[in-house]
């Protein structure tokens, strides 16, 4: 058997994604597990995957099982996101069962302590349409009438309802959010819904943040190399936590700090949005890749060179974020250090 099984050489469709899940889960069914968390539009399923050491031994842990949560491909056309998420999965499994350290990283004791949690494809369908037209979509005879803010079905971003999912968050800010002209009504991107949450997809996120208690959560995009960690309204809940953990990753990684995001009109209803205010976390959106005007997407096969070689110990990088987090929220006092050279 190969070492790695996720392959992301080049565009990396939703059958193989699938595909790999099982298999990976196979190969590493001691640490390795997956749930269906709801359905598509389509009715695809929304998979959830957790990575969760020490399973057969006693928790080390002595308060709740600390998680944290990885979410890629909300916007259907940011591939990338989805690429990163599985091959981190695959390579911390593979780490973790060669007892090896990843990049400076403790794979093992890191995953000993707290259960990773990823959903790859949060919108399983806009990635099938970006990848194989809007034809593809079971929707087709809605789609085909919707505006495409772009070139071509490759520049889809929202759901197969024509719902750009984050912006469809129930943060208290749907009321005032305000939509770009010509996307008041379904179209590829930017449209906010008829109501607030009014999305499979967006419920199924929504429930599964609330039957666990994440620690915090990071959600993938594509677009600028930088990261949007904090909002007006809740940047003072976390009392300098969100911003010293985003200080910590400006450092060791490309990722540009923005500004605390000011107005909720433009801002509201993102998911990072809505986890902070209402799970009363931290919530860290990552853009990778460089900016291109437009929205393009650069071509699936420069994913190792453009995030891969910058991102991969990213997810690590949180989780050891999270247990200090989780060490501070309870005032755990077990011994955590030296997780990274
Ligand atoms: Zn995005």
């Amino acid at each position: 058997m190969n070492k790695f099984i996720v392959d992301t050489s080049d565009t990396y469709f939703l059958d193989d994604i699938y595909k790999d899940i099982d298999t990976l889960c196979e190969k590493y069914s001691s640490i390795l597990s997956k749930m269906v968390i709801g359905k598509s539009v389509e009715g695809r399923d929304i998979v959830a995957i957790k990575i969760s050491g020490k399973k057969d031994e006693i928790l080390r842990c002595t308060q709740d099982d600390r998680k944290v949560l990885f979410v890629g491909g909300i916007h259907a056309r940011e591939d990338f996101s989805v690429m990163l998420c599985m091959k981190m999965i695959d390579y911390y499994c593979h780490y973790y069962s060669d007892r090896k350290n990843f990049d400076g990283f403790d794979v093992r004791n890191i995953i000993d302590l707290v259960n990773m949690y990823f959903v790859p494809v949060a919108n399983p369908d806009g990635l099938n349409i970006v990848h194989n037209g809007i034809e593809a979509s079971s929707n087709y005879e809605a789609l085909k009438v919707m505006q495409i803010w772009g070139e071509d079905h490759t520049y889809w971003k929202a759901n197969a309802n024509g719902v750009d999912l984050n912006k469809n968050f129930n943060d208290g800010n749907w009321e005032i959010r305000t939509c770009v002209p010509g996307t008041e009504v379904p179209c590829s991107d930017r449209f906010k819904g008829f109501a607030p949450s009014s999305e499979p997809e967006t419920k199924a996120l929504i429930n599964f943040c609330k039957e666990n208690n994440f620690s915090l959560m990071v959600t993938y995009h594509c677009s600028g190399n930088c990261t949007f960690w904090a909002d007006s309204g809740t940047h003072h809940m976390f009392n300098g936590l969100d911003e010293k953990i985003m200080d910590e990753l400006n450092k060791k990684y490309i990722y540009r700090k923005t500004k605390v995001s000011m107005d909720p009109k433009v801002y509201g209803c993102g998911f990072e949005n809505w986890f902070r205010v209402k799970m009363k976390r931290p919530a860290f959106c990552i853009e990778l890749s460089p900016f291109v005007e437009g929205g393009k997407q650069h071509p699936d096969s420069m994913f190792d060179e453009l995030v891969w070689e910058h991102a991969k110990t990213t997810g690590l990088f949180f989780a050891v974020k999270a247990i200090e987090l989780s060490n501070e929220i309870y005032g755990d006092v077990e011994k955590y250090a030296a997780l990274t050279e």
